[in-house]
């Protein structure tokens, strides 16, 4: 029977029967056949200490028996001034503001205007954006514009916007990185948008601390806004809260989402520094920033990221992060070189490519991976050839053990 729902990055002529889950709780999905999954990939890197976490469960609970839904356009309710101080305490220094949006491709389309916004009021045509080669930042129509082009938007191509794309920085070749958004700047864009460390939906790929450091300093030098999307990187993912904390980089506006509710229910913010907010400040209307939507800072999906927020501050999370990160290596570092190539690892997140031929999104060798990983009880999502895995907090030893065996068996069998 075909299916009535339309699922995500789903083909429905191949994928069918899709899974049914009806309960999670710390790694675990449960499924409507009786089966148990272990949460390999975080449910796309949204889930950061484990399913229906206690305290975010109750605060959710708590929060929609008393005030569910108001409209944030010149109204606020404490939940959401809650987490905007909470988020700026925490945030690299200089971020004084927060734009609610509701999904990390909001929070990077909120982040393009108010870039475009900004120089805008200031009476400045910077009009361009520049962006990394293999980046990805979501798929609305700003987004998509941002992120590498390929399959993955070959045919909305007419509705993309123009950018410069600048090298991702290779192992050996970072200089040409650097040297390229140099010249890039010297043509004064509007804002360079980055995913720091870790480009995921690219492939997992890493690039050292230094080089993020100095790109920082490059747009800082020619006056170029420098976004950091730390939607996937943020929360804790990359062994430090944020990925900037890393190379000491206070950009001028950094995007959140996933894991800022500890991954329970939709919710992202964009940050922005004072120089952004306040060229927007006026008595003139026609400054202000132009964007809303519906649901903006939702008073239960706040709750939750206030509870989240209180998980930090009370409970050593990063160490707990540091633990698993360390099991993650051991792991690795068990995995047979002759069929894994490219190991890399930055705090939880941790890739390989598997040595062959069939490679590439479109590749058979994804879907099979998968299928073969759901047989043995996982839900691993690899991108082509490159397998990764992104485990919640509270991963134990047994369930990393279960993945890595699953991953060696794969890497056998499919090599
Ligand atoms: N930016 C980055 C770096 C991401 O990894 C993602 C999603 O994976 C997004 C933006 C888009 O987030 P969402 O899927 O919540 O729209």
């Amino acid at each position: 029977m075909t299916s009535s729902v339309w699922h995500p990055f789903t083909q429905h002529g191949l994928n069918e029967p899709i899974p049914q889950v009806v309960r999670a709780e710390g790694a675990l999905l449960h499924c409507a056949d009786g089966s148990t999954l272990i949460d390999a990939i975080s449910s796309w890197w949204v889930t950061t200490h484990g399913h229906c976490h206690p305290r975010i469960v109750a605060a959710i609970a708590d929060q929609a028996a008393r005030l569910d839904q108001v409209i944030f356009a010149g109204y606020t309710h404490e939940p959401a001034e809650a987490v905007a101080r909470g988020v700026i305490d925490i945030a690299p220094s200089g971020l004084q503001h927060v734009f609610f949006s509701d999904s990390g491709s909001t929070a990077v389309e909120v982040a393009l205007k108010m870039a475009l916004g900004y120089w805008n009021v200031v009476d400045s045509r910077r009009v361009s954006i520049l962006v990394m080669e293999h980046s990805y930042h979501g798929d609305t129509i700003g987004t998509m514009s941002v992120g590498e082009r390929g399959a993955f938007n070959r045919a909305y191509e007419p509705l993309l916007f123009d950018v410069g794309t600048i090298p991702f920085p290779v192992a050996g070749s970072e200089q040409a990185t650097l040297d390229a958004l140099a010249a890039a700047c010297a043509a004064k864009p509007a804002a360079f948008i980055v995913e720091p460390l870790v480009l995921g939906a690219g492939g997992m790929l890493v690039y050292p601390t230094w080089v993020l450091r100095e790109m920082a300093a490059i747009c800082a030098r020619h006056d170029v806004l420098f976004i950091a999307d730390e939607v996937m990187t943020g929360w804790g993912r990359t062994g430090t809260l944020f990925a900037c904390e890393q190379a000491g980089v206070s950009p001028d506006i950094m995007c959140l989402a996933k894991g800022i509710t500890g991954g329970a229910i939709p919710l992202a913010v964009t940050l922005a520094n004072g120089r952004l907010f306040e060229a927007h400040r006026s008595t003139d209307r026609a400054r202000m920033f132009f964007h809303s939507s519906s649901y903006t800072a939702n008073p239960i999906a706040c709750a939750a990221a206030a509870a989240n927020l209180a998980i930090w501050a009370e409970e050593d999370v990063l160490g707990r992060i540091a633990t698993l990160s360390a099991a993650v290596a051991d792991r690795m570092a068990a995995l047979d070189g002759a069929i894994f190539a490219n190991p890399r690892q930055i705090g939880t997140i941790a890739a390989i490519d598997l040595v062959t031929d069939d490679r590439g999104y479109l590749s058979t060798l994804g879907p099979e991976l998968r299928a073969f990983f759901l047989e043995r009880g996982l839900l691993l999502r690899p991108l082509g050839n490159t397998i990764y895995v992104m485990p919640p907090y509270c991963t134990d030893a047994g369930q990393l053990t279960c993945i890595f065996d699953a991953i060696a068996e794969a890497g056998a069998h499919f090599a």
